[in-house]
């Protein structure tokens, strides 16, 4: 069986490596000539800035990942036991995170704390429930809207009010365990001393892991060589057919340089993409991977002394002072050097794809003086498109996602877009295609 990728961002990587270390002949091609994908460290002036995630978790797949390459002395521990602040009322806050930060914070009033500790008397996620719902039903209007819903979806630019439990959170929470109490849980996990994996990077950045995975398998790794669409070979015309026939069917990988015939393909780009790609071999399949939203973003890394000890600030959506829609304080989680870096969504700024970059640049330091006090100069602006995938309302397209025999997908869209979630992906459907 040989296995063809398309893109090697840490999805496609990890699954080049689950392949190979399974056994498997595996090809993989990536647009464009580095891998990574959004993962990208760059050197600035002798600072690390990145462009895409700013940190990992250190799960056991990460933790395999730094044995296997030896990457122990690159680690760097991220200080994870320092406070997110909210952005209210033209201060900043504690968001109240642990029991003692719930107890302190002035972010909820006294009354909206004792709001809080009766969430575990409301039941479930209910059909059709959006998130800002769900929270405000479980934990009373001003924690929903104050922190909890921002915390959760202000990570795809989307509106609480238009994220259905069932698509987003909920799936969280069903995969935390959590059937009633979100708080029971937590105080539960505090108990039993259950300890989150903690916040890691590299010296040069998250682009070393990236570096050494391919490293490790540049055999396998076509750069520079996009897949300009993928075809059913004659022969085997019926690949939508999911039944005991279908076997044999193998796809034909056209690129620039040729045509790469495989057994299965595994497509790991975002979903416009991915339908554009597979529209030869399946017309309904990419008009439904044409319905999931993405949210563009924009980031401005920042240069500052404000020197404050926290992990970063969110903004929610009606801080009508602020445009910009969180912070994440880089200076103080991992010890890079005054650097910050903002985030610009268009929930809390419209007109992001048209502004230029020094518009956005200009918006970040003048707004993280007003969040801070503190000067800043703009390093670098960075905009990604498509962005962040939206699990809004058209995650219901999740329901008509039916893939042709031979053809899978291992993306953020289609589960958990965090690091730690691409690789565990890779991992189960590198054993699925192992066991068939
Ligand atoms: C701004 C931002 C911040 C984030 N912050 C964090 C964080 O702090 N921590 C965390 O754990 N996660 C974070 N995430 C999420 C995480 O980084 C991503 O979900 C994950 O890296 C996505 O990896 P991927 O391989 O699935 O997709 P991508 O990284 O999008 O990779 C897809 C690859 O496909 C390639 N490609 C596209 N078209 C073709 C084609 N036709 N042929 C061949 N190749 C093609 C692309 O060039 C790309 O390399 C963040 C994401 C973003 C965007």
């Amino acid at each position: 069986m040989t296995v063809g990728v398309v893109g090697t961002g840490m999805s496609g990587l990890a699954l080049v490596r689950a392949l190979e270390q399974r056994g498997e002949e595996v090809v993989a091609f990536e647009a464009r000539d580095e891998p990574g994908g959004v993962v990208q460290s760059r050197a600035v002036d002798g600072r690390v800035l990145e462009l895409g995630p700013q940190r990992l978790r250190l799960t056991p797949g990460i933790r395999s990942m730094i044995d296997a390459f030896d990457l122990h002395d690159r680690l760097r521990y991220g200080a994870d036991d320092q406070p997110i602040y909210v952005y209210h009322d033209g201060e900043l806050k504690v968001a109240p995170l642990s029991v003692r930060e719930a107890i302190t914070t002035d972010l909820i009033t006294p009354l909206g704390k004792l709001r809080m500790l009766l969430e575990p008397l409301f039941g479930p996620p209910r059909p059709g429930e959006t998130v800002d719902e769900f929270l405000v039903r479980k934990f009373g209007r001003q924690a929903a809207r104050r922190y909890a819903g921002p915390l959760y979806s202000g990570l795809y630019g989307t509106d609480p009010r238009n994220m259905l439990m069932e698509y987003s959170l909920g799936r969280v929470l069903e995969k935390r365990g959590v059937e009633r109490s979100i708080l029971l849980k937590v105080l539960e996990s505090i108990r039993s001393d259950r300890e989150t994996p903690p916040i890691v990077s590299f010296d040069d950045g998250i682009g070393e892991l990236v570096a050494a995975l391919y490293e490790a398998h540049a055999e396998s790794i076509r750069l520079a060589t996009p897949v300009e669409s993928i075809r059913p070979i004659a022969g085997n015309d019926d690949p939508g057919d999911d039944g005991e026939g279908d076997k044999d069917t193998r796809y034909a990988l056209e690129t620039a340089d040729g045509t790469e015939r495989v057994d299965d393909v595994v497509v790991t780009t975002p979903a416009p993409t991915a339908a554009e790609l597979l529209e030869p071999v399946d017309g309904d399949l990419a008009a439904t991977l044409d319905r999931f939203a993405y949210n563009p973003i924009g980031m401005v890394f920042l240069d500052s002394g404000f020197g404050g000890r926290g992990l970063g600030t969110l903004v929610p959506p009606d801080a009508d002072d602020v445009s910009i829609s969180g912070l994440t304080w880089n200076a103080s989680i991992l010890e890079r050097d005054r650097l910050y870096t903002a985030y610009i969504d268009p929930l809390s700024y419209p007109p992001l794809l048209e502004a230029t970059e020094g518009e956005l640049g200009q918006i970040a330091a003048r707004e993280f003086e007003r969040i801070t006090g503190a000067a800043a100069d703009v390093i670098h602006v960075h905009r990604w498109e498509p962005g962040m995938p939206a699990y809004d309302r058209t995650w219901t397209a999740m329901d008509d996602l039916e893939l042709p025999s031979g053809i899978h997908l291992c993306a953020s869209y289609v589960g958990r877009p965090g690091i730690p979630g691409r690789i565990r992906n890779a991992e189960r459907l590198a054993d699925d295609l192992v066991g068939e």
